[in-house]
Protein backbone atom coordinates (compact mmCIF):
# COMPACT_ATOMS: atom_id res chain seq x y z
CA UNK A 1 0.00 0.00 0.00
CA UNK A 2 1.11 3.44 -1.12
CA UNK A 3 0.95 6.31 1.33
CA UNK A 4 -0.89 9.49 0.48
CA UNK A 5 1.55 12.55 0.93
CA UNK A 6 4.31 14.47 -0.42
CA UNK A 7 6.97 13.20 1.01
CA UNK A 8 8.25 10.00 -1.48
CA UNK A 9 8.25 7.71 1.43
CA UNK A 10 7.83 8.15 5.52
CA UNK A 11 11.71 7.84 5.60
CA UNK A 12 12.22 11.10 4.25
CA UNK A 13 10.96 12.99 7.19
CA UNK A 14 13.15 10.84 9.58
CA UNK A 15 16.26 11.34 7.19
CA UNK A 16 15.31 15.14 7.34
CA UNK A 17 15.52 15.67 11.48
CA UNK A 18 18.48 13.39 10.96
CA UNK A 19 20.13 16.01 8.95
CA UNK A 20 19.05 18.37 11.44
CA UNK A 21 20.33 17.40 14.76
CA UNK A 22 23.78 15.50 13.02
CA UNK A 23 26.42 15.97 15.47
CA UNK A 24 29.03 18.40 14.44
CA UNK A 25 27.06 20.25 12.62
CA UNK A 26 28.52 24.00 11.55
CA UNK A 27 26.60 26.51 13.81
CA UNK A 28 26.13 28.33 10.34
CA UNK A 29 24.44 25.55 8.89
CA UNK A 30 22.23 25.08 11.95
CA UNK A 31 18.94 26.72 10.40
CA UNK A 32 19.61 27.22 6.91
CA UNK A 33 16.94 25.10 5.24
CA UNK A 34 17.27 25.87 1.93
CA UNK A 35 18.38 22.90 0.50
CA UNK A 36 15.34 21.27 2.04
CA UNK A 37 13.73 18.38 -1.13
CA UNK A 38 10.63 20.25 -2.14
CA UNK A 39 8.65 17.80 -0.71
CA UNK A 40 10.04 17.67 2.91
CA UNK A 41 8.93 21.29 2.71
CA UNK A 42 5.21 20.89 1.25
CA UNK A 43 5.42 17.78 3.87
CA UNK A 44 5.74 20.52 6.74
CA UNK A 45 3.43 23.07 4.93
CA UNK A 46 0.49 20.42 4.99
CA UNK A 47 1.34 19.50 8.42
CA UNK A 48 1.21 23.37 10.06
CA UNK A 49 -1.68 23.97 8.64
CA UNK A 50 -3.88 20.86 8.76
CA UNK A 51 -3.03 19.79 12.42
CA UNK A 52 -5.58 22.15 14.26
CA UNK A 53 -6.92 21.41 17.96
CA UNK A 54 -9.84 20.59 16.60
CA UNK A 55 -8.34 18.39 14.04
CA UNK A 56 -6.25 16.34 17.38
CA UNK A 57 -9.35 15.90 19.26
CA UNK A 58 -11.03 14.73 16.60
CA UNK A 59 -8.63 12.19 15.55
CA UNK A 60 -8.16 11.27 19.46
CA UNK A 61 -11.83 10.34 19.69
CA UNK A 62 -11.53 8.48 16.76
CA UNK A 63 -8.31 6.69 17.33
CA UNK A 64 -7.63 6.81 20.98
CA UNK A 65 -10.21 4.30 21.98
CA UNK A 66 -8.71 1.44 20.45
CA UNK A 67 -11.65 0.02 19.21
CA UNK A 68 -10.54 -0.33 15.49
CA UNK A 69 -8.99 -3.90 15.41
CA UNK A 70 -7.46 -6.61 17.64
CA UNK A 71 -4.11 -8.31 16.06
CA UNK A 72 -0.77 -9.72 18.26
CA UNK A 73 2.41 -6.68 18.17
CA UNK A 74 3.92 -9.07 15.71
CA UNK A 75 1.22 -9.08 13.21
CA UNK A 76 1.11 -5.21 13.83
CA UNK A 77 5.09 -5.42 12.88
CA UNK A 78 4.43 -7.66 9.68
CA UNK A 79 1.11 -5.27 8.99
CA UNK A 80 3.16 -2.26 8.91
CA UNK A 81 5.97 -3.81 6.38
CA UNK A 82 3.30 -3.86 3.95
CA UNK A 83 3.97 0.13 3.72
CA UNK A 84 5.98 0.03 0.81
CA UNK A 85 7.73 3.00 -0.85
CA UNK A 86 8.11 3.38 -4.55
CA UNK A 87 11.76 3.05 -4.30
CA UNK A 88 13.73 -0.01 -5.74
CA UNK A 89 12.14 -2.63 -3.05
CA UNK A 90 15.35 -4.84 -3.80
CA UNK A 91 18.06 -2.22 -2.36
CA UNK A 92 15.21 -0.85 0.09
CA UNK A 93 14.97 -1.52 3.90
CA UNK A 94 11.48 -2.62 5.11
CA UNK A 95 9.84 -0.96 8.03
CA UNK A 96 10.48 -3.86 9.94
CA UNK A 97 14.60 -3.77 9.33
CA UNK A 98 14.74 -0.27 10.21
CA UNK A 99 12.84 -0.86 13.31
CA UNK A 100 15.20 -4.07 14.03
CA UNK A 101 17.84 -2.19 13.39
CA UNK A 102 17.33 0.50 16.71
CA UNK A 103 16.35 -2.47 19.19
CA UNK A 104 19.46 -4.26 18.31
CA UNK A 105 21.94 -1.16 18.57
CA UNK A 106 20.15 -0.43 22.14
CA UNK A 107 20.92 -3.95 22.65
CA UNK A 108 24.52 -3.99 21.95
CA UNK A 109 24.77 -1.11 24.20
CA UNK A 110 23.51 -3.14 26.77
CA UNK A 111 20.31 -1.45 27.91
CA UNK A 112 17.21 -3.31 29.41
CA UNK A 113 15.04 -5.75 27.86
CA UNK A 114 12.18 -3.24 27.34
CA UNK A 115 13.84 -0.39 25.93
CA UNK A 116 15.10 -2.68 23.26
CA UNK A 117 11.25 -3.73 22.76
CA UNK A 118 10.75 0.14 22.69
CA UNK A 119 13.34 0.57 19.91
CA UNK A 120 11.35 -2.11 18.09
CA UNK A 121 7.82 -1.08 18.61
CA UNK A 122 7.89 2.73 18.84
CA UNK A 123 7.03 3.75 15.43
CA UNK A 124 4.26 0.87 15.05
CA UNK A 125 1.79 3.70 15.07
CA UNK A 126 2.70 4.39 11.23
CA UNK A 127 0.01 1.47 10.61
CA UNK A 128 -1.64 5.20 10.55
CA UNK A 129 -1.06 5.67 6.94
CA UNK A 130 -2.65 1.61 5.98
CA UNK A 131 -5.80 3.07 7.72
CA UNK A 132 -6.11 5.85 4.97
CA UNK A 133 -4.47 8.78 6.85
CA UNK A 134 -2.12 11.07 5.09
CA UNK A 135 1.52 11.46 5.79
CA UNK A 136 1.27 15.28 7.79
CA UNK A 137 -1.61 12.73 9.86
CA UNK A 138 1.06 10.62 10.97
CA UNK A 139 4.97 11.50 11.02
CA UNK A 140 6.52 14.89 11.53
CA UNK A 141 8.05 16.78 14.54
CA UNK A 142 5.20 16.98 16.76
CA UNK A 143 4.20 20.29 18.96
CA UNK A 144 1.01 21.79 21.32
CA UNK A 145 -2.16 22.50 20.14
CA UNK A 146 -4.62 24.97 21.72
CA UNK A 147 -1.11 27.66 22.88
CA UNK A 148 1.25 29.38 21.05
CA UNK A 149 3.32 27.70 18.50
CA UNK A 150 7.28 28.16 19.59
CA UNK A 151 9.48 29.40 17.00
CA UNK A 152 11.68 26.52 17.73
CA UNK A 153 9.70 24.25 15.14
CA UNK A 154 10.74 24.12 12.19
CA UNK A 155 9.47 25.83 9.70
CA UNK A 156 7.71 28.01 12.00
CA UNK A 157 6.06 30.19 9.13
CA UNK A 158 4.15 27.72 7.95
CA UNK A 159 1.70 27.59 11.26
CA UNK A 160 0.15 31.46 9.43
CA UNK A 161 -2.06 29.28 7.30
CA UNK A 162 -3.41 27.16 10.49
CA UNK A 163 -6.87 28.42 11.42
CA UNK A 164 -5.61 28.48 15.14
CA UNK A 165 -2.99 31.13 14.66
CA UNK A 166 -6.22 33.06 14.17
CA UNK A 167 -8.04 32.01 17.55
CA UNK A 168 -6.66 34.58 19.91
CA UNK A 169 -7.60 32.18 23.03
CA UNK A 170 -5.25 29.56 21.23
CA UNK A 171 -2.30 32.27 20.93
CA UNK A 172 -0.88 33.20 24.60
CA UNK A 173 1.86 31.20 26.09
CA UNK A 174 -0.09 29.08 27.74
CA UNK A 175 -3.16 28.93 25.64
CA UNK A 176 -5.85 26.46 26.93
CA UNK A 177 -3.47 24.83 29.69
CA UNK A 178 -2.60 25.68 33.00
CA UNK A 179 1.52 26.92 33.63
CA UNK A 180 2.91 23.08 34.97
CA UNK A 181 0.03 21.23 33.81
CA UNK A 182 2.19 18.47 32.87
CA UNK A 183 2.29 16.90 29.30
CA UNK A 184 -0.44 14.49 29.82
CA UNK A 185 -2.67 17.33 29.93
CA UNK A 186 -1.64 18.62 26.68
CA UNK A 187 -2.94 18.12 23.09
CA UNK A 188 0.02 17.72 20.66
CA UNK A 189 -0.66 17.71 17.13
CA UNK A 190 -1.57 13.83 16.19
CA UNK A 191 0.50 10.96 14.36
CA UNK A 192 1.73 7.45 15.22
CA UNK A 193 3.53 8.62 18.22
CA UNK A 194 0.08 9.20 20.07
CA UNK A 195 -1.79 6.45 19.11
CA UNK A 196 1.07 3.72 19.28
CA UNK A 197 1.43 5.42 22.89
CA UNK A 198 -2.68 4.14 23.61
CA UNK A 199 -2.20 0.70 22.46
CA UNK A 200 1.30 -0.06 24.43
CA UNK A 201 -0.03 2.25 27.98
CA UNK A 202 -1.20 -0.52 29.62
CA UNK A 203 1.76 -2.89 29.23
CA UNK A 204 5.04 -0.97 29.23
CA UNK A 205 7.45 0.64 32.02
CA UNK A 206 6.83 4.70 32.25
CA UNK A 207 10.29 5.76 30.40
CA UNK A 208 8.98 3.66 27.43
CA UNK A 209 5.75 5.07 27.56
CA UNK A 210 7.44 8.66 27.36
CA UNK A 211 9.72 7.67 24.60
CA UNK A 212 6.94 5.85 22.45
CA UNK A 213 4.95 9.37 23.37
CA UNK A 214 7.19 12.04 22.88
CA UNK A 215 9.57 10.47 20.46
CA UNK A 216 9.02 13.09 17.52
CA UNK A 217 8.27 16.01 20.10
CA UNK A 218 11.74 18.04 19.09
CA UNK A 219 10.67 21.33 19.88
CA UNK A 220 10.65 20.29 23.55
CA UNK A 221 13.75 17.10 23.40
CA UNK A 222 16.00 18.91 21.39
CA UNK A 223 15.27 22.18 21.52
CA UNK A 224 13.66 22.82 24.91
CA UNK A 225 11.01 24.57 24.04
CA UNK A 226 7.25 24.06 26.13
CA UNK A 227 8.98 23.76 29.67
CA UNK A 228 6.09 25.83 31.09
CA UNK A 229 3.80 22.70 30.06
CA UNK A 230 6.07 20.11 31.90
CA UNK A 231 5.98 19.21 35.29
CA UNK A 232 8.77 17.47 37.17
CA UNK A 233 7.94 14.14 36.04
CA UNK A 234 8.04 14.74 32.51
CA UNK A 235 11.27 16.70 32.72
CA UNK A 236 13.04 13.91 34.98
CA UNK A 237 11.08 11.45 32.09
CA UNK A 238 12.45 13.36 29.34
CA UNK A 239 15.81 11.98 30.17
CA UNK A 240 14.97 9.04 28.83
CA UNK A 241 13.15 10.12 25.78
CA UNK A 242 16.63 12.20 24.89
CA UNK A 243 18.50 8.75 25.59
CA UNK A 244 16.20 6.91 22.97
CA UNK A 245 16.51 9.82 20.14
CA UNK A 246 20.00 8.86 18.72
CA UNK A 247 18.87 5.27 18.29
CA UNK A 248 15.84 6.58 16.30
CA UNK A 249 18.14 9.06 14.73
CA UNK A 250 21.17 7.12 14.10
CA UNK A 251 20.93 3.42 14.00
CA UNK A 252 20.10 2.55 10.47
CA UNK A 253 22.94 1.12 8.20
CA UNK A 254 22.63 -0.68 4.84
CA UNK A 255 23.03 -4.13 6.25
CA UNK A 256 19.87 -5.81 6.31
CA UNK A 257 19.17 -7.37 10.02
CA UNK A 258 17.95 -10.93 9.50
CA UNK A 259 14.00 -11.28 10.86
CA UNK A 260 14.34 -14.86 10.66
CA UNK A 261 17.45 -15.04 12.89
CA UNK A 262 16.20 -12.56 15.28
CA UNK A 263 12.32 -13.30 15.50
CA UNK A 264 12.57 -15.16 18.58
CA UNK A 265 14.78 -14.02 20.60
CA UNK A 266 11.89 -9.78 19.74
CA UNK A 267 9.07 -12.71 20.36
CA UNK A 268 10.32 -13.65 23.63
CA UNK A 269 10.41 -9.86 24.48
CA UNK A 270 6.82 -9.15 23.09
CA UNK A 271 5.37 -12.55 25.34
CA UNK A 272 7.04 -11.16 27.99
CA UNK A 273 5.15 -7.84 28.10
CA UNK A 274 2.24 -8.26 26.00
CA UNK A 275 -1.32 -10.35 25.69
CA UNK A 276 -1.36 -12.43 22.76
CA UNK A 277 -4.05 -9.98 21.35
CA UNK A 278 -3.62 -6.32 21.72
CA UNK A 279 -6.61 -3.69 20.82
CA UNK A 280 -5.93 -1.33 18.19
FE1 LIG B 1 8.74 7.68 14.86
FE1 LIG C 1 11.48 5.96 14.48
Amino acid sequence: MQVQGPLQNLEQWDDFVGERYKPNKKTEEFRDYSKTTPGVVEFYRQNHARQTRAFVLDKKRQYAGLTRTRMSIWEALDYLNTLVDESDPDTDLSQIDHNLQAAEAIRRDGHPDWFQLTGLLHDIGKVLCLYGEEQWAVVGDTFPTGCAYSDKIVFHEFFDANPDSKNPEYQTQLGVYEKGCGLDKVDLSWGHDEYFYHIAKPYLPEPALYMIRYHSFYPAHREGAYDYLMNVRDRKMFDWVRTFNPYDLYSKSDSKPSVTELKPYYQGLIEKYFPSQVDF
